[in-house]
């Protein structure tokens, strides 16, 4: 089959058989097909969309470019959650120990930052020692000892996404749902789960700002994958604030050991994670009801086990032992802490949360350019949430940075993300949707 001849029909708005997405597929991942014709073919996706069977068909084309995982050894049931990114969002880090200690397996294949928000994978590099990029055979190890492992997607797994997703990337063409979801699903069926919970944020620190829009992501996530064999529901969450009251790299891991031990909770970080952890173990066949999923992970949580499954996935991938009673002492910290002062009284009635997810890049905590090398100690603390009341003068977040001036750029670009106002706002809803499959 020409590759010429299905970028034609796709462009003319036919719907292509499977074998002949598999064909280009093939191509384009043995290198037959060329950078060009791949840039093609996904604009003419754009503007043509695809049906569910092609979105099926892509998705599997792309899960088969590589290796496919294979976990039937382990005697639980395999299953993950996939993000589509935020600011301050660390429930990775805290849901993945809940869910093992709850008796399921995590093996979380994850990512760097992309734009404005935060990477699961720039996270835990910041742990010293920390292996993210383990060997197959430590990732095993660890997945089979500790119950869970997050770590870096390895070369071998869906290869053609890597390819596509590179010239999408400079060819205006990331932004198509049915390339998303093929993206996101081949990497995740090529790690083996059983199960996934997706969740889709959505809002002004999220890639889907609009409701329709998300909606639209969730249910054709959900619908390829089920689509694909493999169980999946997504919940649609707020993403119009930073979750945690982090946003960096270092300091999201330690506002995650903070709940994971019980020190500290964010109000908003718990929600999204009790519901993400409900969801995962009900589908995964260790809960009968969401209220019972719930129950699951909070024991989890109060009985300490999620914190020990933390420390021994830690410690198995090479970081040290008693990481999460010394964190603080571990995790690399900032030469200068700065407070952004409100300049008056009131409260907090927005919050431009994809400028606070700039303010950490522009510290040097995220990417400016692919394979730069990160800052991990920069971030914000302390952040304050919609609804909080402040005097002039009080902080509303606290900035780690290198420098007295980054740091002070950064306070100003902090103040101006944030709208003071007369009235307490009323609150907005955190699980916004659940999609479940039809
Ligand atoms: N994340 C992915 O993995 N792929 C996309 O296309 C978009 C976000």
């Amino acid at each position: 089959m020409l590759p010429q001849e299905i970028i034609r029909r796709k462009r003319d708005g036919k719907a292509l058989s499977g074998e002949e997405i598999a064909s280009f597929v093939r191509g384009l991942t043995s290198g037959t097909v060329s950078e060009g014709q791949i840039a093609a073919l996904a604009m003419a996706v754009f503007f043509n969309g695809m049906t569910r069977d092609e979105a099926v068909a892509l998705t599997l084309a792309m899960r088969d470019s590589g290796d496919v995982l294979d976990w039937s050894d382990l005697p639980g049931p395999v299953t993950d959650k996939h993000s589509t990114g935020g600011v301050g969002d660390n429930v990775s880090l805290i849901l993945a120990p809940i869910v093992a200690a709850c008796g399921a397996y995590v093996p979380m294949i994850s990512g760097r930052g992309l734009g404005h928000t935060g990477g699961t994978l720039d996270k835990m590099d910041a742990i010293p020692g920390y292996v993210s990029q383990p060997d197959n055979a430590l990732f095993r190890k660890t997945v089979l000892s500790a119950g869970c492992a997050i770590i870096g997607q390895t070369a071998d797994l869906a290869p053609a996404d890597k390819r596509i997703y590179a010239i999408r990337d400079v060819t205006a063409t990331v932004e198509s749902v049915p390339l998303i979801t093929a993206s996101i699903l081949s990497k995740k069926l090529a790690a083996g789960l059983q199960s996934l919970v997706l969740d889709v944020k959505l809002g002004n620190g999220a890639f889907m700002t609009k409701s329709r829009d998300a909606a639209a992501l969730a249910t054709s996530l959900v619908e390829v994958a089920n689509g694909a064999g493999l169980k999946t529901s997504a919940l649609v969450t707020d993403m119009n604030e930073p979750l945690a009251s982090a946003a960096g790299n270092a300091v999201e891991v330690e506002n995650a050991v903070d709940f994971l031990t019980g020190r500290r909770r964010d109000a908003r970080l718990e929600q999204v994670v009790l519901a993400l952890a409900a969801e995962m173990l009900q589908q995964a066949g260790l809960a009968s009801s969401n209220q019972e999923g719930e129950r699951l992970a909070m024991d989890a949580l109060a009985s300490g086990r999620a914190a020990e499954v933390f420390a021994r996935m830690v410690a198995s991938l090479g970081g040290p032992r008693d990481f999460i009673e010394r964190s603080t002492k571990y995790l690399p910290k900032a030469e200068v802490e700065l407070p952004v002062k409100a300049a008056r009284d009131g409260f907090v009635t927005g919050i431009e949360t994809r400028d606070i997810g700039l303010v950490v890049v522009a510290l040097g905590g995220g990417r400016t350019r692919p394979g730069d090398g990160i800052d991990h100690a920069v971030g914000i603390t302390r952040l304050l949430p919609l609804g909080a009341e402040v005097r002039a003068g009080e902080a509303l977040a606290l900035v780690h940075a290198q420098s007295r001036a980054d740091a002070e750029r950064a306070a100003a670009a902090v103040l101006s993300a944030y709208t003071l106002g007369a009235a307490k706002p009323a609150a907005q809803k955190v699980i916004v949707r659940r999609i479940r499959p039809t």
